[in-house]
């Protein structure tokens, strides 16, 4: 449920005002900067099932934000609190993220107002396959033209759904498969697809991390170890970035926050300890190894150094933003600071990695499974053995040395069994996660750091984002 204050703007009106804001910074043509805000066309359809002997109807929507590229890309959610208002925000955040990172689509998104909880798998899947239906046939769900993904309430098994009623109605489609992306990997999905957006904000604040001039805008220093994180929602975003954090890059996260209170220690908590508590109990209440708050919010207040709202849209404004304490705030949500709040962090000096960057790792992979799917062929298929060949060839010539030079120098023992492997599609999409990731943060530094009048990340990141969907515009002529 959108927790966005009725006296402050709403979600899509939030996401315009950051949007106007980086274009008064730009030399747009006179029109342009309206054509690219506005939302291309929402298609809002009302279905009936038959369950449970009688006939329940269903809202869904999908909304095209820009189809400068396509086909458009976006999720979709399930949630009872889905309406046009947020899937028409959510939508153009696609538009800026693909752009942003360099991934060739368009921006979309999709809603269905069902509280996925109150359904058993059977009648899930039904009511999937009729939104899906309604929206393949009207080129909704297309590998050309409009392709889905997961989002809140949805995952891999919903994805499965889509593709095959897809393939049922597209019986000759040799693509079927690249319809929609997030799909099981016997389902044609790529491997790290999961985990990939929690993956991708782990990767995002090891970029932060290596400028110290950055870390210092936030008052930080060092490393991400031992750096104290509170984490909310322990959904299947926060959950990854919190894991990667803690087990990888030794944070300690010390609060999660969920629907039903929140934990605290100041030591650190198991992150595998608590996702598994939840998925057992519903939620945290009753974890034993810490402090459960029951206002989870009171934790979204509490010192630390890192705080990562991964949950629901407006969950940081005007009526807590005063009470937060991060220096650094990463968006693994989207939307979670609304424009007023953003405004009052910016002038305490609060550094804000903004969503369409720090949650894009989810659209990168995606991309990286609409191209598997397009080629029919898993990455690193071809090249693996032969690159394992290669190097076995210089590994013999080290050997031989190793011989020939006797104790004056030997290979490290691990080295050959390291070098010697060739990547696999996991490696693969690690590899270009992290590459995108990288480079899409330099872009904005740039803008952050090179302009004057540009004193935020999110300001920057809209700058790039809004000058690549411009100059594709430019591109076509119009
Ligand atoms: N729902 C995710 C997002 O908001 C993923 C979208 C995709 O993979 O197309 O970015």
């Amino acid at each position: 449920m959108s927790v966005v204050p009725s006296n402050e703007p709403t979600f899509r009106e939030s996401v315009d005002l950051m949007y106007n804001r980086a274009v008064a910074l730009m030399d747009l043509p006179p029109g342009l900067e309206e054509k690219i805000r506005v939302c291309n066309a929402t298609y809002t359809v009302r279905f009936g099932v038959r369950l449970r002997g009688k006939i329940h109807t269903f809202t869904g929507y999908r909304s095209v934000h820009s189809e400068h590229m396509e086909p458009v890309k976006g999720g979709i959610r399930f949630a009872l609190a889905v309406n046009q208002d947020e899937v028409e925000a959510l939508a153009a955040l696609m538009t800026y993220k693909c752009a942003l990172v360099e991934a060739p689509f368009g921006g979309s998104k999709g809603g269905l107002c069902v509280d996925p909880r109150e359904y058993d798998v059977h009648e899930l899947e039904q009511i999937t396959r009729r939104f899906a239906y309604e929206l393949a046939k009207r080129d909704l769900i297309n590998p050309s033209q409009n392709v889905p993904a997961p989002d809140m309430g949805t995952g891999e098994r919903e994805m499965a759904w889509i593709a095959d009623q897809y393939a049922r109605m597209n019986t000759t489609d040799i693509n079927a498969r690249a319809c929609v992306t997030g799909k099981p990997l016997n389902a044609g999905g790529i491997s790290g697809r999961v985990e990939a957006t929690g993956r991708g904000v782990q990767y995002a604040l090891r970029e932060f991390f290596r400028y110290p001039e950055d870390k210092a805008a936030a008052g930080l220093s060092g490393k991400l170890e031992g750096k104290r994180v509170i984490v909310q929602g322990l959904g299947n975003v926060g959950y990854h970035a919190a894991k990667f954090l803690s087990e990888e890059d030794g944070s300690k996260i010390i609060g999660i926050i969920e629907h039903d209170g929140a934990l605290y220690d100041e030591r650190g908590l198991d992150v595998e300890a608590v996702r598994d508590w939840i998925v057992r109990h519903g939620g945290v209440t009753g974890y034993p190894d810490a402090t459960h708050t029951a206002e989870g919010s009171s934790v979204l207040e509490a010192e630390c150094d890192i705080l990562i709202p991964a949950a629901l849209e407006g969950v940081i404004n005007l009526g807590n933003v005063h009470a937060i304490k991060a220096p650094l705030i990463i968006e693994a949500a989207n939307g979670p600071v609304t424009a007023g709040a953003d405004e009052v962090l910016r002038d305490k000096g609060v550094v804000i990695i903004p969503d369409m960057y720090a949650n894009a790792g989810g659209v990168t992979v995606s991309y990286f499974e609409w191209v598997k799917n397009l080629s029919h062929i898993r990455f690193g298929r071809m090249q693996r053995r032969q690159e394992e060949a290669r190097h076995q060839l210089v590994v013999d010539e080290l050997e031989r040395l190793d011989v020939a030079l006797g104790d004056a120098w030997s290979m490290t023992p691990s080295f050959k069994e390291k070098y010697l492997r060739g990547a696999d599609e996991l490696e693969l999409v690690r590899s270009g996660l992290d590459d995108t990731m990288r480079i899409a943060y330099q872009a904005m530094r740039a803008v952050w750091h090179g302009r004057d009048d540009v004193r935020d990340l999110r300001t920057a990141a809209y700058i790039v984002a809004i000058d690549k969907v411009a100059a594709s515009y430019r591109a076509k002529g119009l």
